[in-house]
């Protein structure tokens, strides 16, 4: 009997309810975590979009920057969407916030730039069928360098890159819980059935 996953949520800052709400749309569920003991109780978690380096400061102050860590180095999933991508990163072409450095990637915020911060468009997504995403772009970052370790999911036009993973590790740059169309949240919850099984 497989048991559904239970997918943390990291509830500090950010459009954690967004990520809630479409979990529970595909009867997932959602934990919105921010203790140390919730996130121990959690098969996989997420890391919303929203301010990076406010994130980082109530991570520390919620003492969950060492629990995080041991978390992911422990095989279970962890999905970082836009601020949440910036947190995954190895290192960031910015000199703040201090990343976790879980994956082995640059990542450049707000990497679009002040005039067109916001946008959408379509992108193929490597793993995911049924024709493109329709992707949210909001004062996103990019991925500006990747190593061996991780493969790229997901590029737009222009070869910045937007979507990638590492093993149990997935960064996206935009935001698919802003959108009705819940494959990317299916994606990652198979991941967490797999880790979880
Ligand atoms: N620009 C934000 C940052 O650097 C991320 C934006 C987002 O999560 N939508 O933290």
């Amino acid at each position: 009997m497989k048991r559904t996953p239970v997918v943390g949520v990291l509830a500090l800052q950010g459009d954690f309810a967004e990520h809630a709400a479409l979990l529970r749309s595909l009867d997932a569920a959602p934990r919105e975590v921010r203790t140390a003991a919730q996130l121990a109780g959690a098969d996989a978690l997420i890391i919303p979009g929203g301010e990076s380096t406010t994130m980082a400061t109530l991570m520390d102050i919620f003492d969950l920057r060492g629990p995080i860590t041991d978390f992911a180095r422990s095989g279970r999933p962890l999905w970082g969407t836009c601020a949440g991508m910036i947190l995954l990163a190895d290192r960031l072409v910015e000199p703040a916030p201090e990343p976790l450095r879980l994956m082995d990637i640059l990542v450049h915020r707000n990497a679009f730039g002040r005039q067109v911060d916001s946008f959408e468009t379509d992108i193929d997504f490597a793993g995911i069928d049924g024709g493109p995403l329709h992707a949210v772009f909001i004062r996103a970052p990019w991925v500006a360098e990747v190593g061996p370790q991780v493969e790229v999911l997901a590029a737009l036009d222009n070869g910045a890159v937007v979507a990638v993973r590492q093993a149990n590790l997935l960064a996206t740059a935009f935001h698919p819980e802003l959108t009705p169309d819940p494959r990317a949240h299916a994606y990652f919850l198979e991941m967490a059935r797999v880790a979880a099984a």
